[in-house]
């Protein structure tokens, strides 16, 4: 390890006090989300029944670039605010790089992720609206984690779906989870008519995100007073993820230098978009060439081999249609450990940037994600979780070609989450029993046709 890591942090008055909407600045906005029933472009009344109201609106407003962080809330996020960005003069060394690295660690909260960010703001929307009980899915457990962590906050009762192979593999989280008062259910389940009719049809699922939202979905709609939240995919949870980038900015700022790279790991887009449109908004507005780079796994490649289109963000179709890149709401990623990057589709504002060309994606083996996070915690100290290892691996490879063109280009990667509660994936890295899936063109057309 390096002796030279630098951190840049923020004083409690330079931290952001709004958040950045990018649909306002956007050219080409994202197409309107469908009712599943109607089929007509969606309101925010119609979404009423499912999440808090200012949600609701945040969700689909392609008119205010800045939103004000509720007091509440900001009080809230100085518990773990700024977090640190950090010059990572040891990956570059080992890299034998001219290009300067930075890292951007979300990994401080206290539920070692970058998912509080809009777990306490989705929470306090809640409560403010008076409701009682909020409900939501997770895959690896952070987002449930988050929302526990804020439930309690806040005061409200959570309910948790936790997909079943990640309930199993994963039983750390689920305590986290416990510990903070959230009752947590595998899913599928036999406690909603979603989850019955999957398991009918195949009684050994292990379970995705897709069926955990729908369950999930179903208990908000059945239970007076409960609503459910979502901790990627959707517009709102990516707005308030913008305080991660906005921070960047003026930390980068601090460091004297401008990112020409910025790269985050890719399952909804929440962490990515938190990153990047802050920074993405100079390009769009004046002119400036930095690239974006979403990493997502090659076990779940939907920037990269999917398809844009309406698709349901869930199994059962109880989601709005979403104009997205998507593999198909009934594709069924290889269990990676990587568990929050295995979701089937992407977020409509990333999908029309990805579309337009505003950025690009790389898809990474479950191997090299590893190998990555191997190299990134011997030279900078932090054990990544499995989801971040992929923006790392991302962040090397660019660095690599750095070397090859011996130009010194300034990249910025978002370390989205540690991985201290991930060590039984490390554990068969070590072993040399991890693998990598692969996904052929037949499994992605199978899926891709089945949508109707
Ligand atoms: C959930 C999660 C992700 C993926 O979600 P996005 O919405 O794409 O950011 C990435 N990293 C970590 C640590 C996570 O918990």
């Amino acid at each position: 390890m390096s002796k030279k890591q630098k951190r840049y942090l923020l004083g409690e008055d330079e931290i952001p006090t709004q958040w950045y909407n990018i649909q306002a600045d956007m050219v080409n906005k994202p197409l309107p989300p469908l009712h599943p029933a109607t089929r007509e472009a969606l309101k925010p009344e119609d979404l009423y029944p499912i999440f808090a109201r200012e949600l609701c609106h945040q969700e689909l407003d392609q008119e205010h670039a800045w939103i004000d962080i509720p007091e509440e809330v900001y009080d809230m996020y100085k518990y773990y605010r700024s977090t640190p960005l950090v010059r990572a003069y040891g990956l570059e060394e080992a890299l034998g790089t001219p290009a300067h690295i930075y890292f951007k660690n979300e990994s401080v909260s206290p539920v070692g992720s970058h998912k509080l960010n809009s777990a306490l703001p989705q929470a306090y929307y809640c409560k403010e609206e008076g409701v009682t009980n909020v409900t939501t899915e997770t895959g690896a457990g952070q987002w449930g984690c988050a929302l526990s962590y804020a439930a309690k906050a806040f005061g409200l009762e959570a309910a948790v779906y936790q997909v079943k192979i990640s309930y199993n593999q994963k039983p750390y989280r689920r305590s986290i989870m416990q510990t903070y008062g959230a009752q947590v259910t595998p899913s599928p389940s036999m406690s909603t008519r979603a989850g019955k009719d999957i398991l009918t049809r195949d009684p050994n699922n292990q379970g995705s995100l897709g069926t955990a939202i729908s369950e999930a979905i179903e208990l908000a709609r059945t239970t007076p007073n409960c609503k459910y939240t979502l901790g990627s995919v959707l517009s709102h949870v990516t707005l308030h993820q913008t305080i991660i980038g906005l921070e960047a900015e003026k930390q980068m700022e601090k460091a004297g230098e401008y990112p020409d790279i910025v790269i985050g790991c890719f399952g909804g887009g929440s962490n990515f978009g938190g990153i990047a449109f802050p920074f993405m908004r100079h390009n769009i507005k004046e002119g400036r060439t930095t690239r974006f780079i979403a990493a997502e796994p090659a076990s779940c490649p939907k920037l990269t081999r999917g398809q844009f289109r309406y698709d349901f963000g869930d199994v059962a179709g109880y989601t709005p249609l979403l104009p997205m890149y998507t593999l198909g709401h009934n594709f069924m990623p290889a269990n990676i450990h990587a568990g929050g990057l295995r979701y089937h589709g992407a977020g409509v504002i990333v999908s029309q940037l990805l579309k337009d060309g505003l950025m690009e994606a790389v898809d990474i083996k479950q191997l090299e994600s590893f190998e990555a996070g191997m190299l990134f915690a011997r030279t900078e100290g932090i054990v990544p979780a499995p989801e971040s290892c992929h923006a790392i691996a991302a962040a090397i490879n660019e660095a690599k070609k750095c070397k090859e063109t011996g130009e010194e280009k300034v990249i910025l990667f978002n370390l989205s989450g540690h991985g201290l509660i991930d060590m039984a994936a490390y554990d068969q890295y070590l072993s040399g029993s991890l693998q990598n899936f692969e996904v052929t063109d037949d499994d992605v057309q199978a899926n891709l046709d089945a949508i109707e």
